[in-house]
């Protein structure tokens, strides 16, 4: 079966763009683009991209699903009071909030244009259900590739950690659940829609031993590994206190630099820092939107990117940048670079290529995402830039990154639609978003009945 797609400017990320060509997909996979009109080829199904500008499908490299269930909560907190606020909430998760939470997620995620997305989910409260199972059977309803991690934290309050030690984990269940995980659900193929990483939650919840085992236990398996770093200032002193070093040098300590890893948020790096990542391939996802809702500050991206360290995006998780549309950031991060560098420090094209190519190589999978070329997945974005009023704007790429999220004419994951005309096609779009609300809804009430904490205080 052969897909056509006509008319349509190309941003193919790698290479130059096409201002009105064709793009051919055969089964999953892109067969050739290029300028002018679309070959014969009496069988194939067409779409008219008048009007349309085509991207790779956005990548998503950071985020906790889960956390849809928690918006709008503890509004003005830093990052450490926001965790301490909520800890205690989540602790009454089970499946169906995150089966919830998470369909109401990854369909957000995909009206915006996202085609991969990884998930960090780093608490497990015991005889809750499968809830790493939960959220993977969202994903394949709503036919986005996926890259779920599973997250841990060992380290609670009684051993100098900041999560209570109620929502913490043994170091031998992790590592058993963890190996478990990959064993049952990692597909390494070039047209995987699932793979797995292994993700220890952050310097300040976790024991250095869980550091060190589960970057043992991910190289023993060939998969990635990913955890949160440099978030805040807290954070530094935090390790400083503890550790006597800065996270990315603590990192170094415990084996965790290396092309196979790739840190959420890196926002407070020094010079050594960033050429530490640069030297040794470590990639980061940049999440401007979260770090600005929760004051962590402003990473440096421009300076990353010209050093060679690999950037991609991310929303992290909905509780901690709300309602953020993965699209949004690339206009989150251009902003927030020129704010802090200038007007050069970021164009619009060097963010397009962060949300595309950057994520796609966060997630080890360059050679099959992240840019519209022959042979790679057929996973792309088709943007509606000739609206009545974004049609002023002639440069369809600045229309998309300067300007609000323009409509979606298609949202394909390995030539199968997935959005079309800004719906949702794989699930029922408004039965996914009060999916999301009733998570929201049952975990507060769970909260509350656990009497863990008295959830609507936290408005
Ligand atoms: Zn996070």
């Amino acid at each position: 079966m052969s897909l056509l797609i006509e008319n349509v400017h190309i941003a193919p990320v790698a290479g130059p763009e096409i201002r009105s060509g064709y793009i051919r997909i055969e089964g999953d996979r892109i067969a050739e683009l290029g300028p002018g009109p679309a070959p014969v080829d009496p069988g194939a199904a067409r779409i008219d991209g008048t009007g349309c500008l085509a991207t790779p499908g956005l990548v998503n490299t950071h985020h906790h699903l889960y956390q849809w269930a928690s918006q709008g909560l503890a509004q003005d907190a830093t990052l450490f009071e926001w965790l301490v606020a909520l800890y205690q909430v989540w602790a009454a998760m089970d499946a169906e909030v995150v089966n919830g939470a998470a369909t109401a997620g990854l369909g957000w995620l995909a009206l915006s244009g996202c085609t991969t997305s990884s998930d960090h989910h780093y608490l497990f409260p015991k005889g809750r259900g499968d809830l790493f199972a939960a959220e993977i059977e969202a994903a394949r309803e709503v036919g986005i590739r996926f890259h779920p991690a599973r997250g841990s934290m060992d380290r609670g309050e009684s051993q100098g950690g900041l999560p209570p030690d109620v929502v913490v984990e043994a170091l031998d269940e992790i590592l058993a659940a963890t190996s478990e995980a990959v064993d049952a659900y990692h597909d390494p193929s070039f047209s995987s829609m699932l793979r797995i990483a292994v993700a220890p939650c952050s310097p300040f919840s976790c024991s250095a031993e869980l550091m060190t085992e589960s970057a043992a236990l991910a190289r023993a398996k060939g998969v990635r590994l990913h955890t949160h770093v440099a978030e805040t200032s807290d954070e530094d002193e935090h390790c400083l206190a503890q550790f006597g070093l800065r996270p990315v040098d603590y990192m170094e300590k415990l084996g965790w630099l290396g092309p196979d890893v790739w840190f959420a948020h890196s926002v407070h790096l020094s010079d050594d820092d960033i050429g530490k990542l640069a030297a040794t391939g470590t990639g980061s996802a940049h999440c401007p939107s979260s770090n600005g809702r929760l004051g962590a500050g402003i990473a440096r991206v421009s300076e990353m990117l010209r050093r060679g360290a690999n950037v991609g995006l991310g929303v992290d998780g909905s509780a901690s940048s709300e309602l953020t549309p993965l699209v949004g950031e690339l206009r989150q991060a251009l902003l927030f670079q020129r704010a802090r560098y200038g007007p050069q420090a970021l164009t619009a094209r060097q963010a397009l290529e962060i949300a595309t190519l950057g994520g796609a190589r966060n997630l080890g999978r360059e050679h099959e995402l992240g840019t519209l070329e022959p042979g790679k997945l057929a996973d792309l974005a088709l943007w509606r830039v000739d609206g009545p009023f974004t049609s002023a704007v002639a440069d369809p790429v600045c229309a998309l990154v300067f300007g609000p999220p323009p409509p979606l004419a298609r949202v394909l994951v390995g030539g199968r639609v997935v959005v079309e005309d800004g719906e949702l096609r794989t699930v029922a779009q408004d039965a996914a978003g009060r999916a999301g609300a009733e998570a929201h809804r049952r975990l507060m009430r769970l909260a509350d009945e656990r009497g863990l904490t008295a959830a609507k205080e936290l408005h």
